[in-house]
């Protein structure tokens, strides 16, 4: 380190540059060798590797790449994006394929199944999703499937907005609230979340909780 600083000042003194800009520039060149790597590594990556997630048999599909290989395949649940668990204790105990059924469930929104695979246990339904995901990068479909994806979270994000602005809940009681007409598309947002409610409440009951 002393030799380092020793350095910089005589290159200081020899160009007659300011310690600082010398200083500056050192640390500079240090923070682009470091980066280098790494950096040059993100560029020459193939555009597929973004493609990491897509919807398939009703849920959410995430998984990672080492070198060429898809690794840490699995399902989240579409709505609240934990980790679902896969039932397929039935595909034991037969052999009909049409009777081997993967249910994707959700401990977390109440246990309730979020999508299923017919024909085999979670070792075909992962099976299958990974050749298709395989398929979508060699056909580079995938663009097509990001896109999508990518709408569809900006579309639930504005219709997220849309509801907070209409809460009555977020208006302070003080200030006068004047009736104000909903717009069509607010009113069709709060239609589809009041039905969707309602299933729910139906739901509940049936299984009697
Ligand atoms: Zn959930």
């Amino acid at each position: 380190m002393e030799k380092m600083i020793d350095l910089l000042t005589r290159i200081s003194t020899l160009y007659n540059i300011p310690q600082w800009a010398v200083n500056v520039g050192a640390i500079t060149i240090f923070i682009i060798l470091v980066a280098f790597p790494f950096v040059a590594k993100k560029l020459l990556e193939p555009k597929y590797r973004k493609f990491k997630q897509m919807s398939m048999y009703n849920v959410l599909w995430r998984w990672k790449y080492k070198k060429e290989d898809i690794v840490g395949l699995w399902c989240y649940c579409p709505k609240c994006l934990s980790m679902l668990s896969c039932d397929d204790e039935n595909c034991r105990a037969t052999e009909e394929l049409q009777e081997k059924i993967t249910f994707f469930v959700c401990h977390e929104c109440g246990g309730h199944e979020q999508g299923r695979v017919v024909g085999g246990d979670r070792r075909y339904a992962i099976s299958l999703v990974k050749r298709e995901v395989l398929r979508e990068i060699r056909t580079g479909e995938y663009i097509a499937t990001m896109k999508a994806f990518k709408d569809a979270a900006l579309v639930e994000e504005k219709q997220e907005e849309v509801l907070e602005e209409v809460n009555p809940e977020e208006i302070p009681q003080s200030e006068e609230v004047l009736p104000v007409e909903p717009t069509t598309e607010v009113q069709d947002t709060i239609e589809k979340t009041t039905s969707e409610e309602h299933t729910v409440t139906t739901e509940e009951k049936k299984d009697g909780i």
